[in-house]
């Protein structure tokens, strides 16, 4: 049994033992994790490495929790945490047509959203209301039907269980659809090189507001969630199959499929990762019978089963 209290004379960044995941997920259900990691730098992320390479440990990286549900057995490996760290926002480039810039992975897709807002760029649009870190966005390829992540970014850095640090560009990460081939493992993204075209802020500003209006009006936003439980298979919304396989407000104890979008799991208060996975694996089925199509996860679930 590896010795992880020997991690923080290893690390400098902040080490938490017995971590309640549900105050670090917006879902907020799931047990504890033995043990979370915020690094206090990329050499930090490398130390972490050498020691989990040393010792065989399994690890899990997470950003805000905004896309992760946790088992409430809790997870037996450390989790890294790029949260609150690896935020930093330095521009590079700066020409009439547009503006590259680096940002690292903690920092949250809203603070970039409002950066880019204040000075007029565009191409972040799309991603306003989307929470989350840049990390996680990328991980995940987030986004809407306005556009994705994918788009605005030039190169990902990130560093490998082998302790290699790779930096590819967009075409390299095999980004898909709420997917990227390259950080599908145990990668840790350190830092992304973005590009944004220089527009009018009254206009980037306006974009945004209309965004944020759409989800507000169209998402359960008063309630923690996880987003968007599946992937919309081709063609077809999930919100839609849900809907017609008699989803919609279907509650097991405090977790229900929410009646304002039906591909939202809301957590009514209490509500355990039992309760949200019960009622995961009734809209797949439910699903599966009336289509025959299989809904997939677009969450991430994690912890002992
Ligand atoms: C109310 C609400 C609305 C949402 N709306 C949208 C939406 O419109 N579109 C959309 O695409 N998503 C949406 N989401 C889902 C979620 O916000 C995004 O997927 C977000 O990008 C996840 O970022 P995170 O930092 O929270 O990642 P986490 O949830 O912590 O992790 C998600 C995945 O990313 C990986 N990851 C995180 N950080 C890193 C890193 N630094 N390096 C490598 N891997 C990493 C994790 O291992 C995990 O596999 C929504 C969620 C909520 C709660």
């Amino acid at each position: 049994m590896t010795d992880l209290k020997e991690l923080t004379s290893v690390l400098r960044g902040s080490v938490l033992f017995d971590v309640q995941m549900h105050e670090y997920t917006s879902m907020q259900v799931g047990g504890a994790c033995v043990c979370v990691f915020t690094p206090a730098d990329t050499a930090d992320i490398t130390a972490f490495l050498e020691w989990a390479r040393r010792n065989e440990e399994r690890y899990f990286v997470m950003g805000s929790g905004t896309n992760l549900i946790v088992r409430d057995k809790g997870v037996r490996s450390p989790i890294i945490r790029i949260k609150d760290t690896l935020d930093s926002l330095q521009v590079e480039q700066e020409d009439a047509s547009g503006v590259v810039m680096t940002a690292g992975a903690g920092i949250p897709l809203a603070q970039l959203v409002k950066y880019c807002t204040e000075h007029g760029l565009s191409g972040m649009e799309p991603l306003a209301g989307i929470p989350g870190t840049l990390g996680g966005a990328l991980a995940m390829n987030a986004g809407t039907a306005g556009g994705t992540v994918s788009d605005i970014v030039e190169t990902v850095t990130f560093i490998e269980r082998s302790g290699r640090t790779r930096t590819l560009n967009r075409k390299a990460m095999g980004f898909g659809y709420r997917t990227c081939r390259e950080l599908s493992s145990s990668s840790i993204v350190v830092s992304a090189v973005v590009r944004l075209r220089k527009s009018d802020a009254k206009r980037v500003s306006s974009s945004v507001a209309a965004v944020l209006e759409e989800k507000t009006r169209t998402q359960p936003l008063n309630y923690p969630s996880s987003g968007s439980i599946f992937k919309n298979p081709p063609k077809v919304k999930a919100w839609k199959l849900l809907d017609e396989a008699g989803m919609r407000g279907v509650r097991v104890r405090g977790a229900k499929y929410s009646e304002l979008h039906t591909n939202f799991i809301v957590n009514t208060g209490q509500a355990r990762a039992e309760d949200v996975l019960t009622l995961i694996d009734a809209g797949i089925e439910k699903v599966r019978e009336k289509t025959k199509i299989k809904l997939e996860l677009e969450v991430v679930i994690i912890g002992e089963p």
